[in-house]
């Protein structure tokens, strides 16, 4: 038998919101055995629900000593797509997820008010939020953090999903996410304002797995990509990234990685700015985590120089910066641009969007990096196995093979878990 017990903690959240309980049942060798994890995981225990159900899940790797392992997936039926999508989500949500105690989170029903949960020591709590409805996604974390019992990771969404926006997108933190497929509008639906991971436990893991972590980090030092870090270096190689980057020029204060992610694509940065609405009011100084390649890129197209206001903007409101951008006046000016987003956000007009089939699939955020092939398979491989596609498009040096060793070194092991991983990828 394949050795799943030290990667996960066999455990499955099962959340209803409209009675307000919650279970935790077994997560069944025998069934993490044939879908491995992750996105296909997610899909196979949510034939057993409603079809507004979600699940978040982890895949095997998720949390582990596998360069770049934080992912979290979340998968629902789109709103936007029109089918089940499955929405990567980084920073520390996946193992901070595992390290409170549960593999994958089922939300089911409609909570009567709205609530938040709190998942810790493998213990499901579900608490009443109706203060921070409407809330800036900065002020309700603020609010949570006073309220509530302590959390690593927090998934929220801000007044646009509050106010039923079908361009809203969850938030990891204050941080945004690369959720375009209407994450966030299902989770208003059901009135869960958000996530809350205590991540204080921890799981063994395989001895050998921290030197076989080294190793693959060893194998991608020498690749170009790998010294070339920050969102900057990522945006460049994409279509329009060269003009975004002209209009991101903000102080540079610091790249920031994911969860054991070597080469960070994110970067943190600060600008200041006036708010052209209130005269009497001086320039402020702000600060964001940019993180969403295909947002900026879009979002600059229509705003020029002033994409850092209003991605912030965006980042506030918990709204989608692509979805904005596909609103917004091309060159309009700043008071146009945030009258704009305000107007999005009472009127909720539908949203509807164009991007290639198999990116429906991950939610319209994973950046187009190497060729639709490349893409698809190496997509696909980290959303079973709880890697992050981003980084896997970025070193495709990395292969299967090295990524499933981590499982078993094995070799009957390994040709069956290759196999599994094949039908795996398939089941998407
Ligand atoms: S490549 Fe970027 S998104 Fe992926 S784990 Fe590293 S820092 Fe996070």
């Amino acid at each position: 038998m394949i050795p799943f017990q030290p990667f996960y903690n066999m455990k499955i959240g099962v959340v209803d919101l409209s009675t307000s309980s919650a279970e935790v049942i077994p997560l069944v060798q025998e069934r993490v055995s044939r879908y491995l994890g992750g996105a296909a995981m997610n899909s196979a225990i949510l034939e057993g629900y409603q079809d507004d159900a979600l699940a978040f899940g982890t895949g095997p790797l998720t949390g582990s000593f596998a360069p770049a392992s934080p992912l979290m997936i979340a998968t629902f039926t789109s709103s936007i797509f029109k089918r089940l999508c499955h929405v990567p989500l980084m920073l520390r949500t996946g193992p901070d997820m595992k390290f409170s105690g549960v593999d994958f989170l089922v939300v089911k029903g409609t909570a009567p008010e709205p609530s938040v949960v709190h998942v810790n020591h493998g213990v499901i709590r579900i608490l009443l939020a109706p203060t921070i409805l409407n809330m800036p996604v900065p002020e309700a974390i603020m609010e949570l953090k006073k309220t509530s019992p302590p959390f690593q990771s927090l998934i929220i969404t801000g007044p646009a999903a509050d106010r039923g926006s079908s361009y809203a997108s969850i938030s990891i933190g204050t941080n945004g996410s690369l959720d375009k497929a209407g994450l966030a509008t299902l989770m208003a639906a059901k009135s869960l304002k958000g996530i809350m991971l205590g991540g204080t436990d921890g799981l063994p893991f395989n001895k050998d797995n921290p030197a076989q972590g080294k190793e693959l980090e060893k194998i991608i030092s020498g690749d170009k990509n790998f010294k070339r870090r920050g969102f900057y270096a990522v945006l460049k190689n994409l279509e329009g990234g060269k003009d975004a980057g002209k209009y991101l020029k903000a102080d540079r204060k610091k790249d920031m990685a994911c969860y054991h992610c070597p080469s960070p694509c994110m970067t943190h940065v600060r600008y200041s700015w006036h708010d052209p609405r209130n005269q009497e009011m001086e320039k402020s100084e702000e600060g964001l985590l940019l993180l969403d390649h295909t947002g900026c890129i879009a979002l600059a197209k229509k705003v020029g120089k002033n994409i850092l206001p209003i991605l912030w903007a965006c980042l506030h409101y918990g709204l989608d910066p692509a979805g904005v951008a596909e609103m917004l006046p091309e060159g309009g000016a700043m008071t146009e641009c945030i009258n704009a987003i305000d107007k999005i956000i009472s009127d909720g007009p539908p949203r509807t969007t164009d991007v290639s089939e198999a990116n429906r699939l991950c939610g319209g955020g994973v950046p187009p990096i190497g060729t639709d092939d490349l893409w698809e398979k190496r997509v696909a491989l980290a959303m079973v196995l709880g890697v992050c596609p981003i980084f896997l498009l970025r070193f495709p040096e990395i292969t299967d093979t090295a990524l499933l060793s981590f499982i078993s070194t094995r070799e009957e092991d390994l040709k069956t878990l290759q196999e599994r991983l094949s039908s795996a990828i398939s089941s998407l």
